[in-house]
C-alpha cells in the first residue's frame, strides 16, 4: 500500500478544497407563471415546458 510520505499540511488541504464549494443553483423565472424554476425543465408550480401542459408521471 502507498503511503504519504510527508504530511499534508493545513494551507495545502485548503488549496486542494478551494475547488470544490458548492455552487448556487441558477433559477429562471417561469415565462408563464412567473414562478422561478429550474431551466431546461418543466416549471413545478404550472407544470408547463416551452408553453406546452406536461402531466406529471404516474407509476
Ligand atoms: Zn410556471
Amino acid at each position: 500500500m502507498a503511503v504519504p510520505k510527508k504530511r499534508t499540511s493545513h494551507s495545502r488541504k485548503g488549496k486542494r478544497r478551494s475547488h470544490l464549494a458548492l455552487k448556487k443553483i441558477s433559477l429562471a423565472k417561469c415565462p408563464e407563471c412567473g414562478e422561478p424554476a429550474l431551466p431546461h425543465r418543466v416549471c413545478p408550480s404550472c407544470n408547463r415546458y416551452k408553453g406546452k401542459l406536461v402531466l406529471p408521471f404516474e407509476s
